[in-house]
């Protein structure tokens, strides 16, 4: 008999932007993919200032990621936490004591970035301390 290979498991950790267009650009791959979220809805972040002030309810910003994905035969959605990931091992500890195994694994958690600390590296370029900006001081970090 040909040997048949197995089919890749992709795992996407996340169901934000990055995590979705992910998962989207996977359709119709050979590949398994498992995305998972410790949410059940994609949050549209972009939104949130119109609900901030009233002009949406939170269910115009949040989609269920199953809906999202349900014309997408290779995909399964999960609700866990990724607690940790072990790289070597291919495999990652989840919440509820699970586990998970990949063979490919897309993490897509969220960029963390510190906008302050950007604008205070260009302001330094430009000559101008931060302490010199309004409001940019060390008086807002105690307020
Ligand atoms: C108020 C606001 C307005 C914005 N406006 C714009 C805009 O106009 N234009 C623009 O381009 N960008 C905008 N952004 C930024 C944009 O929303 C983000 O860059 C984008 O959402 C990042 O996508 P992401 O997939 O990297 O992360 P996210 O969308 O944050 O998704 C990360 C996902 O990972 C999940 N997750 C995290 N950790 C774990 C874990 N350990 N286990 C399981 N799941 C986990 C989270 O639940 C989440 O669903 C805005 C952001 C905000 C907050």
């Amino acid at each position: 008999m040909p040997h048949v290979p197995p089919t890749p498991r992709i795992v996407i950790i996340g169901g934000g932007f990055g995590g979705l267009h992910a998962a989207l650009a996977l359709a119709g791959a050979p590949v398994r993919v498992t995305l998972l979220d410790r949410h059940n809805y994609h949050l549209f972040q972009p939104l949130l200032y119109q609900v901030a002030t009233a002009a949406l309810s939170p269910a115009d910003v949040a989609s269920p990621i199953r809906w999202v994905l349900r014309r997408q035969r290779n995909v399964e959605v999960l609700l866990a936490h990724a607690l940790a990931i072990d790289v070597a091992a291919r495999t990652g500890a989840l919440d509820r004591n699970d586990t998970m195994s990949y063979d490919y694994l897309i993490l897509a958690t969220a960029a963390r970035g510190n906008p302050r600390r950007r604008v205070a590296a260009r302001l330094r370029e430009r000559g101008l301390p931060r302490e010199k900006v309004a409001g940019f001081g060390n008086d807002t970090h105690r307020r």
